[in-house]
């Protein structure tokens, strides 16, 4: 089949659009996406530090590269990556190595900060010996410690590899489940003292272009799955979706642009909380003691009256 836009030999069927594209006009097309969703919510404008959260999975190391391609000459915007190694053994330790030779090859400075050292566990350790499921301690740990290295090293932003199927799957996901002061999270925020804005230059690219990019570029596509990754609502919701999206192409978006059309009245409903800092740490947070170190508690990391007196539940 040939390109839709010029005579080479198509490499993907776009069927939102129903165009064939080629290599080139692929890349094109999934870069021009990129920058207007980076213009639409002005993620990155000028003299910019901008901290990539590298996994090493297919999303980051993609991150990685569109920014570095789109940024790399620009003497105004520095980019630095940090992995989080929560600990997660057979798992994490060769994506970590993944994220250190992407790094090295892109030439970006690479950051790793792991449980272990800044937490006091590995996240192995902390399934054993507490009560709750992996991923309400990697959540947690993971993002404190993303905002707080990505902080530290002067960072006024924090890029996530979130693609289009991973931000459709949440807004569904709390949709299904009543939640929507969580759906009123995934709206971008405001400037607060300590905390890192997250971007996601990636929420509009569909996963499967993220691995087709990663395949054209030669990058390193993990298919291995956490052992932890047990969600089965995600799942249903992720499959649902998949075959609606497929009966009728581009309702992906349409689920985006409901959500975004909303975003005034969730502004309303559910304000941004001014945060103060942790008792405990320091950190930014809308309580008096910060998540994780509630979580350190439980998990006897600290002493146990921490947790003690939070005057609201909100995360
Ligand atoms: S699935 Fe694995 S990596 Fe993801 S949040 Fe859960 S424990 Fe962490
Ligand atoms: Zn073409
Ligand atoms: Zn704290």
């Amino acid at each position: 089949m040939k390109c839709s836009r010029c005579s080479r030999e198509a490499v993907y069927f776009q069927r939102h659009s129903g165009r064939h594209l080629c290599r080139k006009h692929f890349v094109e097309d999934f870069i021009r996406r990129v920058k207007r969703n980076i213009r639409k919510y002005r993620m990155i404008t000028r003299n910019e530090r901008i901290a990539i959260a590298m996994s090493g999975g297919k999303d980051s190391v993609v991150l990685a590269h569109v920014l570095k391609s789109l940024y790399g000459d620009r003497r105004d915007i520095e980019l630095v990556a940090i992995t989080v190694d929560e600990g997660i053994a057979n798992y994490r330790p060769p994506t970590v190595e993944t994220a250190k030779e992407v790094c090295r090859e892109l030439d970006i400075e690479h950051h790793i900060v792991s449980f272990r050292d800044e937490i006091g566990l590995e996240l192995d350790e902390m399934v054993e010996k507490g009560e709750r499921n992996a991923c309400a301690y990697c959540g947690v740990f993971r993002k404190y410690l993303l905002n707080r290295t990505a902080r530290e090293l002067g960072a006024n932003k924090l890029a996530t590899g979130h693609n289009l199927d991973d931000e459709t799957q949440t807004i569904l996901l709390n949709f299904l489940q009543s939640d929507v002061e969580r759906l009123a999270r995934l709206i971008p925020s405001r400037v607060q003292e300590g905390l890192v804005l997250r971007i996601k230059p990636l929420r509009e690219i569909y996963e499967k272009e993220v691995v087709l990019y990663a395949l054209l570029h030669n990058l390193p596509v993990s298919l291995d799955e956490c052992p932890y990754s047990r969600t089965p609502v995600r799942a249903v919701v992720r499959d649902f979706l998949y075959d609606f999206e497929n009966r009728y192409p581009g309702r992906k978006f349409s689920v985006l642009r409901s959500f975004e059309t909303l975003i005034p009245c969730l502004r309303e409903m559910y304000p941004q909380i001014d945060l103060r800092r942790c008792e405990v740490c320091g950190e930014p947070t809308p309580k008096r003691v910060c998540q994780a170190c509630e979580l350190k508690a439980e998990l006897g990391l600290l002493g146990p009256e921490v947790s003690e007196g939070n005057d609201t539940d909100q995360a």
